[in-house]
């Protein structure tokens, strides 16, 4: 399937939030925004991997969502969206480790210090946000 038809998240499998798009000189690179994993960029051979690695359907649950973890801190403090290519994707592959129980907390607390405005105010969170 051409990259620019795709309705779902190669990473996560998620639905997408918009479809993809390609920008730039650059065929062979799809923008994707997702919900869960953000808004990132991906080569067409870094794509054939994750299917490959059926990231959504390991066995163990845990390649997509280390996967997401490490494009979502890709984004962090960055205007421009990830490009994420075939050796990144390798890379990442390799490396990529769910968050401890610390690094989620300050995760959250560095969340909720990004998205309310005062003490006191609330936020709705969802799975995929
Ligand atoms: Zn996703």
């Amino acid at each position: 399937m051409n990259q620019l038809e795709a309705r779902e998240c190669p990473i996560c499998g998620r639905r997408l939030t918009e479809p993809p798009s390609s920008r730039g000189r650059i065929a062979d690179v799809a923008y994707y925004s997702c919900p869960h994993c953000g808004q990132y960029g991906l080569t067409r051979q870094a794509a054939v991997g994750l299917v490959r690695l059926d990231l959504s359907h390991d066995s163990q649950g845990r390649r997509a969502p280390a996967f997401a973890y490490a494009v979502r801190r890709m984004q962090m403090g960055q205007q421009e969206w990830p490009l994420v290519d075939r050796e990144t994707a390798e890379r990442i592959i390799d490396s990529a480790v769910l968050p401890s129980v610390k690094e989620q907390a300050d995760n959250l607390i560095r969340w909720l210090g990004d998205n309310l405005f005062s003490p006191g105010e609330t936020e709705s969170v969802s799975d995929e946000t």
